[in-house]
This record gives structure tokens, C-alpha cells and sequence, in this order.
């Protein structure tokens, strides 16, 4: 029995070496570096910066059908794609991704569950995938194992390149991770930080009327990288006017310190708020049917001969008293009461910093609080507070700077 069982160890270990050896001769490395994929940074479809990343790929295999093998995983290889945070892996196969710096496993699954993993940071990652086969040229198991390196790939799309005064210009940057850190720097400042839309991140630039009509350098920040990219401002034709108002008017508004202490507290403090929801759909639409702008956006007005212009922030539609006023957009009526400087008054926040104001209302349909459609009736044209003659005063701004509403007509957003 015991000279049995040394021969039967004698036997194992010999089988072992053989294995080993024939294992080892049929062991394949096939070594492979190749740009899998070469993304560059669009804004608005001008390169202006690259990255690329490879894909090093070593097939092993164990047992049969080497050749065959071989091109299938020259097949694999071509299976393999990497878009945005994604892997993709175009076969069955079982697959487990490593996180090398920190040798955690950070997916075990199917391919088809793959398509639904997403790299939440860059880094270098060991991916090992196999695959059964039973077919005519035999039936074994296939193991791959390569390195995929995967950085951000972004995409950068502005609405607007040549905006004009008084625009809002979007910027969307498609392909950073969850936790990447996004800013923008630069001369026109947005008060409210990106936007997480389906994983597109969404800022909003307003163009203020303040600046003069030239190219401005601005950067796009993600993580430790800087984008620069270029906005045009192009001239917008401001008008000057210059009227006059009954000082009975004048002294129950402008010229009155207790309706400008009024206005301050009640009113400022609204430029600072912001809701982080965004009500806002699409297109904003005109809040009245009238059609005629007594004073235009940004006119420069002289108010009884005054030597200074003030600049005017909204636009005033001319209209007969008791004409409807809508929402320009869906949001949430933050203020809507009477207000001294400027009549009846309502505020509706569309969320991250823009809001929708209305002056000299006759009448107001809705209440701080109400959640308001595009559309739907808010309140009715009047002349109360600082006003001549039955108008809305409409007015729409980011955080207190103010914009085109007629521009915010024609941009969908
Ligand atoms: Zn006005």
C-alpha cells in the first residue's frame, strides 16, 4: 500500500510538471497596445484639446484551439470600447474590474450588466473577462485580462459663441465622472453652480448689458484641467428715452424714502435667493398677448429731465387695463403682493437663479408659495406704482443680472 501510494504521488506530481509545461508552452501572450479610443474636447466642434487613452490587452490561453483563439481575441479586442465613463464589452462574458491603485474589485457581473457600470474616476483598471464556448472547433473556457485606462472624455457645447448683450448663453460639458469638480472662471460670472441633468452638467452665463461688446476669455475648469474657451459679445442696439412723470407719481414712488426703504426690503432680498430646482422647460414664452414695447430692455431713460439715464432692466408692454398675464415658464411665485415703487407685484423663481418679475399689475391672481405653469394666468395689466399709463413692466434676470426676455424667446433651452 505504501509503495502504491509513493508511486501514485510519483505519478500526480509528474502529471503536474507535464500540465505545467504543456500549459506553459500552450500558454499564448498576445500583447497588444492600441489607442482604443482618441477624444477630443469640442466647443462647438473646434478641437481645442486632446486626450487619448490605450488599452493594453494580454490574452492567455490555457488549453485548445490556439489559433483560433488568437483571432478570437483580436476580435475581443475590436469588441472593446471605452465612450465617456463607460466600458464596453460586446460579447458574453463573465467580467470583473479591479481598481488597480487601491486592489478593490469594483464590478462583477455579465457584460450585458456592464452596460450600466460607470467609472465613477479615472484611473488605471485590471478588467478580467471569461468566456465559455462549446462550439465545433471545441469547447474550453477563454480568460482575458487587460488595462484599461480611463480619463474624462468631455464634450463642451455652448449655445451661443457670439452672444449679445443681455443673452443668457448655456454651457453644457457631457462625459465628467460624479465627483469631478467643475467650475467657470472668467469675466461673466454665473451665481449658481452646474447643473447635474442626466449626468450632463449645465451652467448658465448671463451676458450682462453692462459690458462692452468684445471678446472675452473664459475658462472651463474640470478637476486640475483648464478649457479655455472664447465668447464674442456682439453690440446690442440700446435706445435712449426721455419722458416725463407727474411729480404726483414721482412723490409717492421714486422720490419717496419710504417707498425705496419698502422696495429694498422687500424686494432685494430676492436677488440673493434661489431655488436649486429647475422648474424651467424649453422655451420661455411671452407673458402677455400685446405685442407693443413702450421702453425697450437696457433703454437709457431720462425721468423729468434728469441728467443721468437709469437703465432700464426689463421690457414695458403697452396693454389696456385688465389684460391677462401669464407665466412665462413654469416656477414657484416667490412674492406677490403690492408694493409701492412698483404696484403690484409678483416674483416667480424658475430655479437656479432665474426669475420672472412683473410691475404695476391692476390685479394678482396668484400667492407666494403657488407652483405655476407656463401659461397660467398670474395676475392683470395695471398702472400701479412708478408708472404713466397701463403697462407690464416684465423683467428677467440670473441672480440680479438682468436679460433679454425677448432674446429668452427664440433660445431653447
Ligand atoms: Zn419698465
Amino acid at each position: 500500500m505504501k509503495k502504491a501510494y509513493k508511486i501514485s504521488v510519483f505519478v500526480l506530481i509528474v502529471a503536474i510538471l507535464i500540465t505545467s509545461i504543456f500549459g506553459y508552452q500552450n500558454y499564448q501572450k498576445y500583447t497588444k497596445t492600441r489607442p482604443i479610443n482618441v477624444n477630443g474636447i469640442l466647443v462647438n466642434k473646434e478641437l481645442v484639446a486632446c486626450k487619448s487613452y490605450e488599452v493594453t490587452h494580454s490574452f492567455l490561453n490555457g488549453v485548445i484551439q490556439r489559433k483560433r483563439n488568437f483571432i478570437d481575441s483580436k476580435e475581443i479586442m475590436q469588441q472593446i470600447t471605452v465612450k465617456g465613463n463607460k466600458l464596453i464589452i460586446e460579447t458574453d462574458a463573465e467580467v470583473t474590474i479591479k481598481d488597480t491603485k487601491f486592489q478593490k474589485e469594483i464590478f462583477k457581473g455579465t457584460t450585458e450588466a456592464l452596460k450600466d457600470f460607470v467609472f465613477t474616476k479615472q484611473g488605471t483598471y485590471m478588467v478580467k473577462a471569461q468566456r465559455n464556448y462549446n462550439d465545433k472547433y471545441g469547447k474550453g473556457i477563454v480568460h482575458y485580462e487587460f488595462l484599461a485606462e480611463i480619463t474624462e472624455s468631455l464634450e463642451i457645447h455652448l449655445s451661443n459663441e457670439k452672444p449679445k448683450q443681455g443673452e443668457l448663453v448655456k454651457l453644457e460639458v457631457l462625459g465628467t465622472f460624479p465627483n469631478s469638480k467643475v467650475a467657470v472662471k472668467g469675466d461673466f460670472l454665473p451665481s449658481h453652480s452646474f447643473y447635474n441633468k442626466d449626468g450632463i452638467m449645465e451652467l448658465y452665463i448671463p451676458i450682462t448689458y453692462y459690458k462692452p461688446a468684445q471678446s472675452y476669455d473664459m475658462k472651463l475648469q474640470v478637476n486640475d484641467t483648464i478649457y479655455p474657451f472664447t465668447l464674442d459679445v456682439q453690440k446690442e442696439k440700446f435706445t435712449q428715452l426721455h419722458f416725463t412723470v407727474s411729480e404726483s407719481v414721482t412723490n409717492s414712488t421714486v422720490n419717496s424714502d419710504a417707498a425705496n426703504i419698502e422696495y429694498k426690503n422687500k424686494i432685494h432680498p430676492l436677488y440673493k435667493t434661489m431655488d436649486s430646482n429647475k422648474y424651467w422647460v424649453n422655451y420661455f414664452i411671452k407673458p402677455i398677448q400685446e405685442t407693443r414695447i413702450s421702453s425697450a430692455f437696457g433703454q437709457e431713460r431720462y425721468v423729468n429731465n434728469a441728467t443721468t439715464p437709469t437703465r432700464h432692466s426689463g421690457i414695458d408692454y403697452a396693454a389696456p387695463e385688465g389684460t391677462e398675464v401669464v407665466a412665462t415658464n413654469n416656477g414657484k411665485v416667490e412674492f406677490a403682493e403690492f408694493v409701492q415703487l412698483t404696484g403690484n407685484t409678483i416674483v416667480i423663481d424658475h430655479g437656479l437663479g432665474v426669475k420672472s418679475y412683473h410691475f404695476h399689475l391692476s390685479s394678482i391672481n396668484v400667492k407666494a408659495g403657488d407652483i405655476v405653469k407656463q401659461g397660467q394666468l398670474i395676475g392683470k395689466v395695471g398702472t400701479t406704482g412708478f408708472s404713466t399709463g397701463p403697462h407690464l413692466h416684465f423683467q428677467m434676470s440670473i441672480q440680479n443680472q438682468p436679460i433679454n426676455p425677448e432674446l429668452m424667446y427664440q433660445i431653447k433651452f
